[in-house]
Parts: structure tokens; C-alpha cells; sequence
């Protein structure tokens, strides 16, 4: 392609929100761009079974909610860069994008760019990563079948993780480092009603260790101080979301935990520039908001264009 190419929007990210931005801007016939560095559908992709779409009765599979949103905004026009964002350039009217494919820019940014899981930050972790340790049940199920796991964390994300586990493994260990649940009653419900499933709280995990696979955990009794050794074949960390907004830094507000500022216009304290779904400060993080925070953000973006 040519080093710099001219669109009405960009759009970083190839989640629900990006996705819905994208069927919104090309449906208003706004030549449109969808940068994404991976595979499109983010952490909407991963999860095995989405129960809260509307208009999905009987719940539906991540994959294909995603294949679903993004054959609908191909259909209108979207292009597609398969390539990752290291920078954006202000130039007021105009922003260039600078990506590993080249640059691209346009009046109107649409920032959806997700997160990321959050680490342990503990040893073996790192070491271990793909040999026992994983951060998506969704994709490494399989791998984990009759073996006794762990899942680390207390939210949505852990539970589901191990609900989705529990169809493999032999036994589940949910390590929560307080002793209630962050998680949405419906899945705690669904957890501890199943009964390979095994809950320990006020603990952390101080390390994951095992020669060539991960082979057991050291834990620690928050309350008690009482540390122990919990052996398992496998560890599933879910302990939450950081958003992805390193090349941000200095162009737009961000809060304290690196998540985009934006009102209820998704506009940012930049005119011309939008941000929509996980990366956005205060995002509840559900599908659903992704999808409308991306809607949302295309009208003012169209509307934003159509004034210039
Ligand atoms: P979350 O709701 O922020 O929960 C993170 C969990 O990890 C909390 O229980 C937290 O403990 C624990 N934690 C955080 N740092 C830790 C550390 N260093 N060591 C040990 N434990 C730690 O994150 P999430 O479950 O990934 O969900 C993120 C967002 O996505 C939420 O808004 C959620 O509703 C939404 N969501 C996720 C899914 C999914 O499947 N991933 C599905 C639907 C919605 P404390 O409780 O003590 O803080």
C-alpha cells in the first residue's frame, strides 16, 4: 500500500466496539478503515458461551457473534489493516495513524482498541506461559482434560473461566484473594453449584512453579499467613483488564488506570477523536455497552465530519 492513505474515519480496534463503529460509518457511507493488530472480536472472540446479547435466546458462542458483526460491516464497506498502531499524529483537521503497515489518516479517530488480561506479576508465571499457564480457558480447554486446575481471580472473568474449564479438568480451585465475589450472581450461583468445582479464599498465589509444566502452586493465607502447596496440571489467571492505551500516552486524557476520558458523546478531550467499549474510562465492559459506546461514537463522529 501507499506510505499515507486518506479516509473519513479510522477506526483502532476490531472488538464489538470497533466493529459496531465500523457498520455505523460506512453504513453513512463514510469511507472507513478497522485497523487491528490480531484477529478481529478481542475478548468477545475468547468467551465460550455469551448469555447476555440481546436477541440470542438460547446464548451464543463468541466466534460467531464476532464472524456475525463483522460480515455485517464488511457489507457496508469497511476496510480492513491487519497491522498495529505505534502512534498517532495530531495535525487538528487531519490525524495520521502510523502503523506497522504504513500510515493512514482521516479527520475522525475512533479509539477501540480493548484491553488486555492483567498479570500475577509472580514467578513462574512468565516462565510457564503456554506450558500449564493460560489466560483463556476458551482456548486452552481441551488441553486440560481429566487434570486438576486452578483459576485465580473473583470476577466475571474467572468464573466464566472456570465454568468453561470444569467441562475438561477433573477438579477446578477457584483462588479468590478475599472471601466474596466480584462475579454477577448468576455465575456464582452457576459455580458453586457445580461440583467439580472447589472454592479457596482469602489466599493469594506467591508462585507457579513446575520443572517443564506447571506442576504445583505456592499459596498464602492472606488472613492466616498460613502458605501451603496446591498441586495442579494447569493455572488460568483472570484477574482482570488493563486497556490498551500505551501509544496514547499525551495525546488524550486519560484516569489514573490508563483508560481513555470521554463524556457521553465518546468524544475525548481532542476534537475529531473518540473512544468506545473497554478502553474507555468507566466502561462496565459488557458486549452490549462495547456495541453501543461504538454506535455512539460513529453519529458524533459522522456528525463531526458532516460540520467540518
Ligand atoms: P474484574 O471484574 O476486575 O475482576 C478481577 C478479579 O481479580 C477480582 O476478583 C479481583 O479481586 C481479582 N484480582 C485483581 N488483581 C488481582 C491480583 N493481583 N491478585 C489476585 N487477584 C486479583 O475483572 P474480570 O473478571 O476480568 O472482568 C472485567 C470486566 O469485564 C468486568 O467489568 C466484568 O463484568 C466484564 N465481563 C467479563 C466477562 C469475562 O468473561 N471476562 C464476562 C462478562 C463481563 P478483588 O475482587 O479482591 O478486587
Amino acid at each position: 500500500m501507499s506510505t499515507s492513505s486518506q479516509y473519513d474515519v479510522i477506526i483502532i480496534g476490531g472488538g464489538p466496539a470497533g466493529l459496531t463503529a465500523g457498520l455505523y460509518t460506512s453504513r453513512a457511507k463514510l469511507k472507513t478503515i478497522l485497523i487491528e493488530g490480531s484477529a478481529v472480536g478481542g475478548r468477545m472472540a475468547e468467551a465460550w458461551e455469551i448469555e447476555n446479547y440481546p436477541g440470542f435466546t438460547e446464548s451464543i458462542n463468541g466466534y460467531d457473534l464476532t464472524q456475525k458483526m463483522y460480515e455485517q460491516a464488511t457489507k457496508f464497506g469497511v476496510e480492513h489493516a491487519q497491522s498495529s498502531v505505534t502512534a498517532i499524529i495530531n495535525d487538528g483537521a487531519n490525524k495520521t495513524v502510523t502503523t506497522t503497515s504504513g500510515d493512514y489518516v482521516a479527520p475522525a479517530i475512533i479509539i477501540a482498541g480493548g484491553s488486555e488480561r492483567r498479570k500475577l506479576g509472580v514467578p513462574g508465571e512468565k516462565e510457564l506461559a503456554g506450558r500449564g499457564v493460560s489466560f483463556c480457558a476458551t482456548c486452552d480447554g481441551p488441553f486440560f482434560r481429566d487434570k486438576v486446575v486452578a483459576v485465580v481471580g473473583g470476577g466475571n472473568g474467572a468464573l466464566n473461566e472456570a465454568t468453561h474449564i470444569s467441562h475438561f479438568a477433573s477438579k477446578v480451585y477457584i483462588i479468590h484473594r478475599r472471601d466474596t465475589l466480584r462475579a454477577t450472581p448468576v455465575l456464582q450461583e452457576k459455580t458453586k453449584s457445580d461440583p467439580k468445582i472447589e472454592f479457596i479464599w482469602n489466599t493469594d498465589v506467591e508462585a507457579i512453579e513446575g520443572e517443564d509444566t506447571v506442576e504445583h502452586l505456592k499459596l498464602k493465607n492472606i488472613r492466616t499467613g498460613e502458605e501451603s502447596t496446591l498441586p495442579v496440571g494447569g493455572v488460568f489467571i483472570a484477574v482482570g483488564l488493563v486497556p490498551n492505551t500505551d501509544y496514547l500516552k499525551g495525546l488524550v486524557e486519560m484516569d489514573s488506570s490508563g483508560a481513555v476520558v470521554t463524556n457521553d458523546k465518546m468524544e475525548t478531550n481532542v476534537p475529531g477523536i473518540y473512544a468506545a467499549g473497554d478502553v474507555r474510562a468507566n466502561s462496565v465492559r459488557q458486549v452490549v455497552t462495547a456495541a453501543g459506546d461504538g454506535a455512539t461514537a460513529a453519529i458524533y463522529a459522522q456528525k463531526y465530519i458532516a460540520e467540518k
